[in-house]
Parts: C-alpha cells; structure tokens; sequence
C-alpha cells in the first residue's frame, strides 16, 4: 500500500460529449485526490512521446489525431494504489468489452474513443504526471475527509 499519484486524460470525445463532469465525479465520489486540474491541447509531438509504445501500429497516427481533436481535460489522481484503482475504475481498453459499471463500459462504444486514458504502472504514472503538469500544478494539500476514507494504517 502506497500513497500514489497518476495521470488521467479526458479525451476530446469526453469532452465533446459533455461528460468531463459525470466522470469526474466518479474518481471524487472513489475517494481519490484531485491533486492537478487543467485543460490543454496536446500537439503530435507530446502525443508521439506519450503514444511512443504505439508506434508500430496501423492506427497509431488516427489514434493521435483523435486525441488532438479538441482540447483535453488533465487530471493527476492521489491515493493509495491510485494507478491501479484508477485503470480499474477505467476498465478494459476497448469501451464495447469493458464490463458495465466501468468508465469504459458505461461510456464507450469503441476501442479508440475511450473516454479515459489511465497511467498502466508506477513509472509510466511518475513519467506522464511530469509529461503533462509542471511541479507548481501539482497541490499538495490535505483532504478534510483523510481519516474517513482510509484506516490510519493504509498510507
Ligand atoms: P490503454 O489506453 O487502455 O492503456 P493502450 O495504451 O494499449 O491502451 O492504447 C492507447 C490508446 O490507443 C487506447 O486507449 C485507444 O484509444 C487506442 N487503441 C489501442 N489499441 C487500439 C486498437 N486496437 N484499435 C483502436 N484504437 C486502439
């Protein structure tokens, strides 16, 4: 158990659907941190680093283009095992598989147009929180309700 933080992306399909709010609200209502909070259009260049393990594949620029069809939302997530419940939280990557009670699978009809993007891994999360916020966008503040969300020995 550890106290981590990690990126979350609203894609332009979120946003264009109008659904930055409905699944906002899922990671606040989980109890995560909203540690950073930004609004941002990404560039082919970030989207080449940030896709870099994508590459090889077909839809690897329509994947890129996609995510740079209209601003995105950034949010950089804190609790403990935050990266994990966070891609739980998200599910599966293609929305049409994603079990019901999802973010995918309650939101997403396609393997592209997911709604979320979700850190995978502890370097992964250290690497996009330092790819999309600059450290004084990170807040370090204490949540009031700290001691309701979690046993004093979780953190
Ligand atoms: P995840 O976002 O679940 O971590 P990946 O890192 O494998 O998944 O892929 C990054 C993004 O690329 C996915 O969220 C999705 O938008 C897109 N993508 C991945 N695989 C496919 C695919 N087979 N067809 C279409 N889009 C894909």
């Amino acid at each position: 158990m550890a106290l981590e933080k990690t990126l979350v992306l609203l894609k332009p399909g979120t946003v264009q659907r109008a659904l930055i709010g409905e699944v906002i609200t899922r990671f606040e209502r989980k109890g995560l941190r909203v540690a950073g909070l930004k609004m941002m259009q990404l560039t082919d260049a970030l989207l080449s680093e940030h896709y870099a393990h994508l590459s090889d594949k077909p839809f690897f620029q329509r994947v890129k283009d996609s995510m740079m069809a209209c601003p995105v939302v950034a949010l950089c997530l804190e609790g403990v095992d935050a990266i994990e419940v966070v891609r739980t939280l998200a599910g599966p990557t293609n929305g049409r598989k994603a079990p019901a009670g999802t973010i995918r699978g309650d939101y997403s009809m396609s393997f592209q147009e997911n709604i979320v993007h979700a850190s995978d891994g502890p370097d992964t999360a250290r690497a996009e929180v330092a790819r999309f916020f600059r450290e004084d966008e990170i807040f370090d503040y204490k949540p009031n309700n700290f001691l309701s969300t979690y046993a004093n020995d979780e953190f």
